[in-house]
């Protein structure tokens, strides 16, 4: 069946959420995806951060095989060894100190979800006011939207939960004086993804660490994007070398099986008490041995190096050219802002070109490849990318 006719079933059974789809993919291989007319695509975007090995690799579909086929699903009545062995991997990367408590993880299945469990951890310090970004996101549901600043996603919602102060990102100055002694937490992304990949001024983090320190708030840094490598380091605040009470990863985590995980250190892992919080999912063994095998990948294929010195090269390809005024990221979590707002154009001509990017803004595009992304590959598309440029701005 071709593409338009899946996209006339589309249109007639999904939920009209997400506009129309660009294409109906049916198979992946490495990082190549291929949509229902034949046309194949280097995959940059990654499922947005996610498939971390790519379509079809040999450890996560072993690992999610012999799961399945060893023990499906259980309740959270009982532990799992996968749960509890990714939990501690978690722990031991993030770089929980025994000495200063150690920490602790709620598995749940999605980014919003591992927010949700944050929040709620939050509200447990016996404070309610958070402090978040302007152009953060962390995620849909209720809890998670009141911490995300768009209007275009709040208004319709709301009232949403709240006692939240938005402040300017990067601003340190502004933070310090958000933040008060009823401040639960403070709420940052390391790096901002869905913002178009906004880095941070040097010494931010540490700075929202030492306000969080002044007044007894809990520094929660939300990794559902940066984190599990991508950014070439296990978790972009450890570059910073700041301590989170709180860490919430998602997306790339399981390589695109769904999972997410809310972590905590010190004190803040004992703030969530039976009867605080659940989920009938999370914690599934299969989830948590895809998890498991996607870091067991990246730490046996040398993967944070590999992400390190390509996103390197590929930054430095796509500045060449003058209509790229600013690129930005770490790794492969990459940002480029154009000379003018054609973004649209510049998705629909790369796709034209066999390349699937992401345009979050009118004049911003991302790049996420996964973290197995070739050199080749790479190749291709700086070679290809001042022709994708030339076809966007011929558009009107
Ligand atoms: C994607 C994302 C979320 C939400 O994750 P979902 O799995 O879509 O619910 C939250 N925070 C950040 C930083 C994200 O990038």
């Amino acid at each position: 069946m071709s593409t338009e006719s899946w996209g006339e079933r589309y249109a007639g059974s999904l939920m009209n959420t997400f506009g129309p789809p660009r294409t109906t993919l049916v198979r992946g291989e490495g990082t190549h995806v291929w949509d229902a007319d034949g046309k194949e695509y280097v995959d940059l975007l990654g499922g947005i951060a996610v498939t971390a090995l790519g379509h079809g690799h040999p450890a996560l579909v072993g690992a999610v095989t012999e799961q399945m086929q060893t023990l499906g699903h259980v309740s959270n009545f009982f532990a799992t060894e996968p749960q509890v062995t990714l939990a501690e991997k978690l722990l031991a990367l993030v770089g929980a100190d025994p000495s200063t408590g150690g920490g602790k993880v709620f598995f749940a299945n999605s980014g919003t979800e591992a927010v949700e469990a944050g929040f709620k951890l939050t509200r447990r310090t016996g404070r309610t006011h958070v402090v978040v970004a302007e152009g953060g996101f962390h995620g849909r549901t209720m809890g998670a939207l009141a911490l995300t600043s768009k209007a275009a996603y709040r208004e319709p919602f709301e009232p949403l939960p709240g006692h939240v102060t938005f402040v300017p990102y990067g601003d340190a100055d502004a933070l310090a004086a958000a933040v008060t002694d009823e401040t639960a937490a403070v709420l940052l992304e390391p790096i901002q993804g869905e913002a178009g990949v906004v880095v941070p001024p040097e010494g931010y983090l540490a700075a929202a660490r030492a306000t969080c320190d002044a007044h007894g708030a809990l520094l929660w840094m939300d990794e559902i994007q940066s984190g599990t490598g991508r950014t070439g380091i296990w978790f972009e605040h450890q570059r910073a070398g700041v301590r989170p009470d709180v860490v919430t990863v998602a997306k790339g985590l399981a390589g695109g099986f769904p999972i997410g995980a809310c972590i905590a250190l010190g004190d803040a892992a004992d703030l969530l008490q039976p009867g605080n919080h659940g989920t009938t999912f999370g914690g599934n063994p299969v989830a948590c041995a895809a998890a498991l095998a996607v870091i067991g990948t990246i730490e046996s294929e040398g993967l944070l190096e590999h992400v390190t010195v390509l996103g390197q090269k590929i930054r430095d390809g796509l500045a060449a050219d003058p209509r790229v005024t600013e690129v930005r990221g770490e790794g492969l979590l990459i940002g480029l802002d154009l000379a003018e707002e054609r973004s649209a154009h510049v998705l629909a001509t790369a796709m034209e070109a066999g390349f699937i990017v992401n345009n979050p803004t009118p004049s911003r595009i991302r790049l996420a490849p996964p973290l197995v992304l070739t050199e080749a590959d790479a190749e291709a598309f700086l070679a290809a990318w001042p022709g994708i440029l030339d076809a966007a701005w011929e558009r009107t």
